[in-house]
């Protein structure tokens, strides 16, 4: 067969069950020499892989070989699998035809990729809520303080960006690390439009639990990581318009980024004469591609979108609710939330436990229970700070709680009802 014929689709029915994670079924030791079964609240730092991902890459790794120069037989194949992978994942992202699908290798390279693409004396407008991966790479950045509601956001946005002259690029989450919350991109996109900005959207914790469409939304760039996607690590992904991309210097200077290179001249580096590739994605995809790494993500986008939206956001709604209420009905126990607690989220939820530190909740949770949480400040520094001097004793003498103490959770992955989320 010709490669590319022997590429397989890996798109499935619409209606399939929510496909199951390998390692659903893992036990692990607790208190007193027991097993319990793991139960993995940890989702939103990385997610297990799921079969038809696993499945995906065993069928890749028999023929593989570097992509794009060879003519040998798995070369090709993995050149189309490779080219399939990124056409999957520019459906997934409903980008626009012309938009550029760089592979990266995270969120946080994705960014940084961006930032270092951006026009000369762009300006970036961010808001403190961040992660730290769209926080800190640039370089000129006017920061907006927590907004107390949605709205407030894009008022914020809409008067820090009527006051930058020049190229400006508004970078906001779709949805938080720390509070699950959903923020309002397409009036941000609409505004920071309207001021003739870019904006970028950090979709790492929106595309595993909501459907993300650039055409419909208007957003210029989207970033995310595969293994918040229920892929293994080290792939990631921007999208976006492609002459920013373009326009700037090789993310990486080496193969793969060049159409020719002559050294017309014996000497210094000045010598050379580099032709380096227009489009975007062969300029800043220098080197061997992490092709398995992109097969995976591919069958990740595949995988959720074959399952379906809706049973996935349902399926999530219930156990968010469920989680949210066993939350409340624990004494000491407070969510931390940035608006008001009915505003819609994703399926993580943040809270502290009166007299503990995260830590101690964190550690207990594991020993005596076997739930896996993430305690911290979740890269997100500045943002976990304003919630816990939110939630501070003197903010709210009815609040007992110590500020320094917090957790994450993600869905509990119910192994009897296989969900992934
Ligand atoms: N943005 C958000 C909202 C995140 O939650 C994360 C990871 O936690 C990142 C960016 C960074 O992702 P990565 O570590 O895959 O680069």
């Amino acid at each position: 067969p010709s490669p590319a014929a022997a590429v397989p689709a890996t798109r499935a029915p619409e209606g399939r069950r929510i496909p199951a994670v390998l390692g659903a079924d893992l036990e692990v030791p607790v208190r007193g020499g027991r097993l319990a079964p793991y139960a993995n609240l940890d989702y939103a730092a990385s997610a297990p892989c799921l079969e038809p991902v696993s499945a995906a890459v065993a069928a890749a790794l028999p023929a593989y070989s570097s992509v794009h120069r060879g003519a040998g037989y798995a070369s090709q194949l993995t050149t189309a699998r490779y080219e399939r992978a990124r056409h999957t994942v520019r459906a997934f992202a409903k980008a626009r035809p012309d938009d550029a699908v760089v592979f990266t290798r995270n969120t946080t390279d994705a960014t940084n990729l961006l930032a270092r693409c951006l026009p000369e004396g762009t300006t970036v407008v961010v808001f403190d809520t961040e992660h730290h991966a769209s926080l800190l790479p640039w370089r000129h950045a006017v920061r907006l303080a927590p907004p107390a509601f949605p709205g407030e956001a894009v008022r914020a946005a809409d008067r820090a960006l009527a006051e930058i002259e020049g190229p400006k690029l508004l970078v906001v989450t779709a949805a938080s690390n720390v509070t699950g919350e959903l923020w309002p991109i397409a009036a941000l996109a609409h505004i920071a439009h309207r001021h003739g900005a870019r904006v970028l959207v950090d979709a790492a914790q929106l595309v595993p639990h909501r459907p993300i469409n650039l055409t419909a939304l208007d957003l210029d760039y989207v970033v995310f990581s595969g293994h918040k996607l229920y892929a293994p690590f080290g792939t990631g992904a921007l999208i976006g318009r492609p002459d920013w991309l373009s326009g700037a210097e090789p993310y990486l200077r080496g193969g793969g980024a060049v159409r020719a290179v002559n050294a017309p001249q014996t000497g210094g580096t000045d010598g050379w004469e580099v032709d380096w590739h227009d489009d975007p994605e062969a300029r800043h995809e220098a080197g061997t591609p992490n092709v398995l790494g992109a097969v995976a993500l591919a069958a990740a986008c595949d995988a959720l979108t074959a399952t379906g939206w809706t049973a996935l956001i349902h399926e999530e709604e219930r156990l968010l609710a469920r989680l949210r209420a066993g939350l409340a009905g624990i004494e000491g126990v407070r969510e931390l939330s940035l608006w008001d607690p009915a505003h819609p989220r994703v399926g993580i939820v943040s809270f502290t436990v009166a007299g503990r530190t995260a830590r101690e909740v964190a550690e207990i949770l594991s020993a005596e229970y076997g739930i896996g949480v993430r305690d911290g400040k979740f890269c997100a520094h500045p943002f976990v700070r304003h919630l816990l001097d939110a939630h501070r004793p003197e903010a709210h003498p009815q609040n007992a709680h110590r500020p320094d103490t917090h957790l994450q959770n993600a869905h509990r992955p119910d192994t009897h009802l296989q969900n992934t989320h």
